[in-house]
């Protein structure tokens, strides 16, 4: 058992018009009554923003985020958002550097750095994302790829400020693939974590809450709930449906 109460996260991805978001939530707040027992997260699309925050106006136990900010505040960046500007608009939380931000649009480790910055100067909690891939996991090479994200995604962080960071552990071979990683994996990799954030910013962040995510799914989620170090989920394909995700949102550790 986990010391902290279980973080289940939706993130939406590149799904959900504004429409669609206010008919989820009002299928899923009928489904999942508020519990002080767990925390409940949404990363909805930016255009769908609005739409969720409204929906979600008599359930304050249910935090969002954005999926992706920039690090300046404002400023000649087409097509992007600032942390104040999703501040602004009610965002309480900001992915960083999730696997297809780094994969697919190319976000550099130091880009991450600079946005996991951004968020917590905007007062945002930054969840940063690591993860290795097929290849570099084949290759023995967990520990390092993890060790250099975890650096520069909180290259600019001070230890006073690790309240305000959160880790998610999204393996790149298990997201979106139906290949979960094992409650033994995700242990592994969170203990590495874990291990690395006491090594640089002392004891008092073992509080940072690590989230696995990669294909999570209401059967395997009180498996992985009950992993060492895992103190939570973030669930993308499984988030959609809100009856599915509801199922999620009330697991518990086997
Ligand atoms: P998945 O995505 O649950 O669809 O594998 C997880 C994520 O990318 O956050």
């Amino acid at each position: 058992m986990n010391p902290q109460t279980p973080i289940l996260a939706g993130n939406w991805k590149m799904n959900k018009t504004p429409a669609e978001a206010a008919a989820f939530f009002a299928a899923f707040c009928a489904a999942h009554a508020a519990r002080t027992d767990r925390s409940i997260w949404f990363f909805p699309p930016a255009i769908s923003f609005a739409s969720a925050r409204e929906a979600l106006r008599d359930r304050p136990d249910i935090l969002l985020g954005v999926q992706n900010i920039h690090w300046e505040r404002a400023g000649a960046f087409t097509g992007e958002t600032s942390a104040p500007m999703a501040a602004a608009a009610g965002a309480r939380l900001a992915l960083v550097g999730h696997s297809e931000r780094r994969h697919v649009f190319g976000e550099t480790d130091a880009e991450t750095g600079r946005k996991v910055a951004a968020a917590v100067a905007a007062q945002l909690l930054a969840v940063l994302c690591v993860g290795e891939t097929l290849e570099q996991r084949r290759a023995g090479g967990l520990a390092d790829v993890l060790e250099r994200q975890l650096d520069a995604g909180l290259a600019d962080i001070a230890g006073d400020l690790t309240p305000s960071l959160v880790l998610a552990y999204e393996p790149v071979w298990a997201i979106g693939t139906g290949v979960t990683a094992t409650p033994a994996d995700a242990a592994e990799a969170h203990e590495l974590l874990h291990d690395r954030m006491v090594r640089r910013f002392g004891d008092a962040s073992s509080a940072v809450p690590i989230l696995y995510g990669g294909s999570v799914n209401p059967d395997n989620a009180p498996a992985l709930l009950s992993a060492r170090h895992v103190d939570g989920l973030l669930v993308g394909g499984a988030s959609l449906d809100p009856a599915v995700f509801a199922r999620i949102a009330a697991a518990s550790p086997d």
